[in-house]
């Protein structure tokens, strides 16, 4: 059993307090990041660091996002109970237990093997029901979502994904090579000249991969 002790539930609220002095509003978002003890999915070592806002190293090159980046995220989405949520990107599979926890059906996909199979035991161990899935995020996963995530850098947005988003849907998507822009894209239609798309600052993510070299 993983541990969650007082101490780490202090820090976690003193977290999520200062999220909220970032601008945070939206109280499903705050309430999971208050539930979900960020810690399990870091290294042992790092456990000092898992309630201050920074990126840190998961292994296999990459990184668990910024708390405030998966709060900004899990807020853009805009996302009621029951919807079925696309991430691309797994990685710790922390963001993924955010979604689980706000009652989302989540379905995710890792292209790296190690990190898969680790996050995917992780996530079953500690009762968060997501599906995980082994693959290329470029080509998404058949079916249709009501939201699809990404959390690494997409130097375009990829069509598979629109495609699998539905009408009335939301992606939200870093978007960029060296630095990405963080997009909102509402599906209001099925051409491009219907999608409404919004911008909310600038990000750094690992990148979206190629999906054919999976490490
Ligand atoms: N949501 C994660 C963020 C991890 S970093 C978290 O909370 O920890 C982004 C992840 O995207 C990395 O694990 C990387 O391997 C993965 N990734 C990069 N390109 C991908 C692709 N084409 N398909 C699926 N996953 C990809």
């Amino acid at each position: 059993m993983r541990q969650d002790t007082y101490k780490h539930k202090g820090l976690r609220q003193q977290m999520v307090e200062k999220l909220r002095q970032k601008g945070i509003s939206d109280e499903a978002v705050l309430q999971a990041m208050a539930a979900v003890p960020r810690h399990w999915f870091l290294d042992g070592a790092l456990d000092a660091y898992a309630y201050e806002d920074r990126a840190l190293k998961i292994g296999c090159e990459q990184t668990i996002s910024h708390p405030s980046t998966v709060a900004m995220q899990s807020q853009l989405l805009a996302l009621k109970r029951g919807m079925k949520v696309l991430e691309i990107g797994t990685g710790s599979g922390y963001q993924t237990a955010v979604l689980c926890t706000m009652g989302a059906k989540v379905f995710t996909i890792e292209r790296q093997k190690g990190l898969y199979e680790q996050t995917r035991k992780l996530l079953a161990d500690e009762g968060y029901k997501a599906r995980c899935f082994l693959g290329d995020g470029y080509q998404g996963l058949s079916g249709s979502y009501d939201r699809i995530i990404v959390t690494c850098g997409a130097p375009e947005i990829p069509s598979a994904l629109m495609a699998q988003l539905k009408t009335g849907g939301i992606m939200v998507i870093p978007l960029g090579e060296e630095e990405q822009e963080m997009l909102r894209i509402t599906k209001e239609g099925e051409s491009r000249d219907e999608w409404k798309i919004e911008k909310f600052g600038t990000y750094s993510f690992v990148p979206m991969l190629d999906g054919r070299n999976m490490g």
